[in-house]
């Protein structure tokens, strides 16, 4: 739905970079403070419940925060992903990730248990 009004309302194309990551790859990112102090099980992408997105612009896709088009993109996709009931991790207080959004599932333990029904069920 995020990427459909991200479209049709703003222009702006969105390509999903990642959305479900292991707890491997997890605790591999942690392993650099300055992309995620999450480890595995702590993040929601170990969940299927968030997603990293990035912009296409003439074919190719564009991931940086330098890029005045591609902040303002990251502006509008936490408005709309906000709107629909969405956390947008724009609005970190530490790291902040513009592309990044996700599902806090009411009821969601971050737990490998809770991990592997919800990964099953995908
Ligand atoms: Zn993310």
């Amino acid at each position: 739905m995020v990427f459909k009004i991200m479209k049709e309302q703003h222009g702006y194309e969105l390509v999903l970079l990642e959305g479900y990551r292991s707890p491997d790859r997890q605790n591999m990112l942690a392993g650099n403070p300055n992309t995620t102090r999450a480890k595995g099980y702590q993040s929601y992408h170990q969940f299927g419940l968030a997603a990293d997105v990035a912009f296409k612009r003439n074919g190719k896709v564009v991931i940086t925060e330098r890029d005045p088009w591609a902040m303002r993109g990251y502006e509008l996709y936490g408005q709309v992903a906000e709107s629909v009931g969405l956390t947008w991790g724009g609005r970190w207080k530490s790291i902040k990730d513009y592309g990044h959004t996700e599902y806090r599932m009411p009821g969601l333990k971050k737990t490998r248990e809770m991990a592997d029904q919800l990964i099953a069920e995908i």
